[in-house]
Formats: C-alpha cells, structure tokens, sequence
C-alpha cells in the first residue's frame, strides 16, 4: 500500500464506449471508460442490470469491438485490430467463463477443454494432455469423458473454466460465474478464483452479489453505462474510497 506501482499495466482503456445502434435507436451501452488494470490484479465488476458490465467485459475479452476509445491489452492497441487478430489474441491471452458455462453438449468435458488448443493450432496429442492436466488441477480427473447434462452446475463450471485456462491466458473474465449456481457452490468457484488469482493470475468477475464482489481486491462499479466508483484501485486510491459518494464521477487515473 501507497508504494507506486510502476508496472505496464495489463489493461488501458482510454475513452472507451460502446453504443449499440437499432435502427433510429442508439443505446449507448458504456460511456467514456477510463480504467487500468495491474498483472495480478483480482477485480470484481458490479452495478445494476443493463449497467454495462457485460458490454466492458466483451470488450475487453475482445468479443466486441468499442465505438470509440482506446484499449491496450499487453501492449497491444487492441481497439484498432481487425477481427481475425482479434480472434488469435482472445485465444491466446484471455480466457473467458459466462454465467451459463457455454459448452458445447453432445461433447466429454476433455474435448470441451481441449478446444481452444484446437484453434491455436496445438498438435492433437499435446491437446489431449494439456486438457487432462487443466481437468485434473481443478479436481475433475475423474469426470474426463463425463458430457455436460452428467454433471452439476459447478463441475460443469470448473469444466468451463478448466477450458478458460487450458492456453494459458494471462487474463481471465468471469461474467456472472455464480449466476446459475447455488451459494455454496458459487463459494467454491469463488475460492477457486482466489486460488488462481495467488498463483498470480489476472481475474476480473462481474456479480451483483456483494458476497461474491467480496472475495475480488479491488470493485468497479458501474451506472448507466458510466464507472461510478473504483474501491482500491490501482490509481493511488486506497481504501476508504468505498466511501466515495456514487455519484462520483470517474476518477482520473495517474499511472
Ligand atoms: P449488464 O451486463 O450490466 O446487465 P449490458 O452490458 O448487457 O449490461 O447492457 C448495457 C446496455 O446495453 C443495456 O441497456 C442493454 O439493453 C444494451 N445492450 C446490450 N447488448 C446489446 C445489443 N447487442 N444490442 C443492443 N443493445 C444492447
Ligand atoms: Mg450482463
């Protein structure tokens, strides 16, 4: 605490916004976001439905691409890329575990996890490898060859997160995690992150539940599309910015 950190950051957004167009309807969805994010940093992403949490987090994943603004992941001007560089940096850096697991379901876990090695052009016995060992870390040895509808909710999540893992990304994004999982379970997903995040893995999880945002260093909290308030954040706020009015505006963050 109060020691400056001088680390590149793994994540900058300068301006960034996002405004869905419908027709003669523009909805933006995130306004004018200014945030970085240090290696190793454990971040939760909280604020009402329809705040832009899940819009900040595809961006950031790089499903989606901003309407304006800027966003360097790792030293790459992620913002301005085209879709197929897109593709390869989400696969090689980011993994990505959704409230709804996202499996595919006429396929054993380990082919689940064996996926994204699929993409990034793994040789097949290598795949097969690499996803047994991400199943096994997560205490799936025995669930291999198991499909989706034979497993619960959280083991299918640890599945899905086992997948997010496989490539060794140096950031993981959790939307909701815990959303469809009962509270013992989502506490076990939960633990999991901590456990990943003191072996030193950049994690940033969206919840609306305080219990879960509590397990997370550092909160974002999002309103209408806008950061209102960032507890210990990275910028040379410590704690007690939890007290920050919520109607603060964003602060400026000085590297
Ligand atoms: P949250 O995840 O916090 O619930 P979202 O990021 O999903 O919020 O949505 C933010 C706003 O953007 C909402 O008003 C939502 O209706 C709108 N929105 C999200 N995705 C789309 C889309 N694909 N097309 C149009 N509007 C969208
Ligand atoms: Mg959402």
């Amino acid at each position: 605490m109060g020691v400056l950190t001088v680390a590149e950051p793994l994540i900058r957004t300068e301006g960034l916004s996002k405004t869905y167009f419908m027709g003669s309807l523009s909805v933006p969805a995130l306004t004018d976001l200014s945030v970085t994010v240090q290696p190793g940093e454990f971040v939760a992403v909280t604020g009402p439905s329809g705040s832009g949490k899940s819009t900040f987090m595809n961006l950031l994943g790089c499903l989606d691409s901003p309407t304006s603004g800027r966003y360097v992941l790792a030293g790459d001007p992620v913002a301005e890329l085209e879709k197929d560089e897109l593709a390869r940096i989400r696969n090689a850096k980011i993994g990505f575990v959704f409230q709804s697991f996202n499996l595919l379901a006429r396929t054993s876990a380990l082919d689940n996890v064996a996926l994204p090695l699929l993409y990034s052009s793994t040789p097949r016995k290598e795949r097969k490898g690499k996803a047994q060992a991400a199943l096994e870390a997560l205490g799936l040895a025995d669930r291999m060859h198991h499909h989706p509808a034979q497993l619960s909710g959280g083991q299918q999540q640890r599945v899905a997160i086992a997948r997010a893992l496989v490539n060794q990304p140096v950031l993981l994004l959790a939307d909701e995690p815990t959303g469809a999982l009962d509270t013992q379970t989502g506490e076990e997903i939960m633990g999991l992150f901590e456990r990943l995040h003191a072996g030193g893995l950049t994690i940033l999880v969206v919840t609306h539940e305080p219990s879960v945002a509590s397990h997370a260093r550092r909160i974002l909290r999002f309103r209408d599309g806008r950061l209102i308030e960032d507890v210990n954040g990275s910028g040379g706020a410590g704690p007690g910015t939890g007290d920050a009015p919520e109607q603060a505006a964003p602060r400026e963050r000085v590297p």
